[in-house]
């Protein structure tokens, strides 16, 4: 027969206070926790900013901080977040991620040097419940949200990453393009942007953050009124609901015109586009009379358009359109007057272009561990 757990140790956890995760934690809520252990306030925002300007990974390194301090630290907060399980490196230099968290799951980002700018596309959950057709980490289901700390720490890791092998590079853009949407996990995206943006931590420029939504209308309307308002980038994926619905159930629930009102009523900031991202899938929504139709639809937006060619994969059954219809759709756009521009897939011998965070690491696990240099991904199906 198992030993039961003793009593005491039931009843002693019951009594214990969670411990703060300073990772997930607002600034305010640090500066509150030291004056909860008696410290002065500062004392909370020099922990702070040891966590998210620093990026430290343990107590020990908090070197201005008494042995005391750290030891009370250690009894009362903890600093969640991610480790490193691998790291790929493209031909072109972008490296992909392989993040696990405490519980063992495995997700994605992605550091895309371009020439002095270094863009990072995070992800959000693990998996994604939206379960659009072509997407790769829609066959994963949604597994959980990440918290604030999981989201945040894939920069601070890809801070350190890049400190070591490329120093002198910095993240400078930050895209939620990577698995799960961002809308659907809303609080820990808002807390993790006050976290990110904060002069005091990581300091990114919001206008340098962008935040990609399959279309959550009443989240849209909502991140509309947040203090920190990212940039927005919207899968529209289609010209029309017919097509949108076969190929993202979202539509459903929110179709083309909800969609793309609240999109006019969100409260851009001048200058400010919002980006539509197109995936182009072969025989699907590639004709020319689609580019009319998106021209149509999107008459009076402040927007340009990001057309992506399908990243393809096994689960999805779809192809990617020859580079001649490309080319054609792309050229369509702009006589229409859209501005419109080619993704060009990065990382492409490292399945690292975004949307395509898949799930191996899920079933078989990546093959190579660090810098492989593959050559360059096949040309697309034509
Ligand atoms: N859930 C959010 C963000 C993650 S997906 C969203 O949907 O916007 C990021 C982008 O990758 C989306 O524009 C999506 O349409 C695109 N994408 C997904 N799977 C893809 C694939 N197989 N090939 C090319 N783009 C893909
Ligand atoms: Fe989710 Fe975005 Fe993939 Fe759709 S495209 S399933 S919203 S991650």
């Amino acid at each position: 027969m198992r030993d039961r757990p003793a009593p005491l140790a039931v009843l002693a956890t019951s009594v214990v206070e969670p411990k703060l995760d300073l990772r997930s934690a607002t600034l305010d809520e640090a500066c509150g926790f030291a004056v909860a252990q008696g410290w002065p306030r500062f004392r909370g925002e020099q922990i702070w900013r040891w966590v998210h300007d620093h990026g430290v990974r343990s107590f020990d390194e908090m070197t201005n901080l008494g042995r005391d301090t750290r030891a009370r630290l250690a009894q009362t907060a903890v600093i969640g977040g991610l480790t490193i399980a691998e790291v790929q490196t493209s031909h072109d230099g972008t490296r992909k991620l392989r993040l696990v968290t405490h519980d063992g799951q495995s997700i994605e980002s992605v550091v895309i040097p371009d020439g002095d700018k270094t863009t990072q596309c995070i992800s959000s959950q693990v998996g994604c419940a939206v379960d659009c057709q072509f997407c790769a980490t829609a066959k994963l289901g949604l597994r959980r949200n990440l918290d604030a700390g999981e989201i945040v720490d894939q920069v601070y890791l890809a801070r350190r990453l890049l400190a070591d092998v490329e120093p002198g590079r910095r993240i400078s853009n930050l895209v939620y393009m990577g698995m799960g949407e961002p809308l659907h996990n809303y609080d820990n995206l808002v807390r993790s942007l006050g976290i990110l943006t904060h002069d005091k931590g990581a300091g990114l420029s919001q206008r340098r953050i962008t935040v990609s939504t399959s279309g959550l209308v009443p989240k849209l309307e909502r991140l509309g009124g947040e203090d920190v308002r990212p940039n927005l980038a919207v899968s529209l994926n289609a010209p029309n609901d017919a097509i949108r619905d076969a190929i993202m159930p979202i539509n459903r629930k929110w179709n083309i015109a909800k969609l793309l009102g609240a999109l006019r009523a969100y409260p851009l900031e001048q200058r400010r586009r919002i980006t539509f991202e197109y995936v182009l899938l072969a025989g699907v929504n590639d004709a020319l009379d689609h580019a009319a139709q998106l021209s149509r639809l999107l008459r009076g937006i402040k927007c340009k358009v990001n057309l992506i060619p399908f990243n393809p994969h096994p689960e999805a059954p779809y192809a990617r359109p020859s580079h001649a219809a490309v080319a054609a759709f792309q050229e369509e756009c702009r006589r229409l007057g859209m501005p419109t521009y080619l993704r060009i897939p990065r990382g492409d011998d490292i399945d690292a272009a975004c949307g395509q965070l898949a799930n191996r690491s899920a079933g078989s696990p990546l093959v190579a561990l660090t810098s492989r240099r593959g050559p360059p991904a096949p040309p697309p199906v034509e």
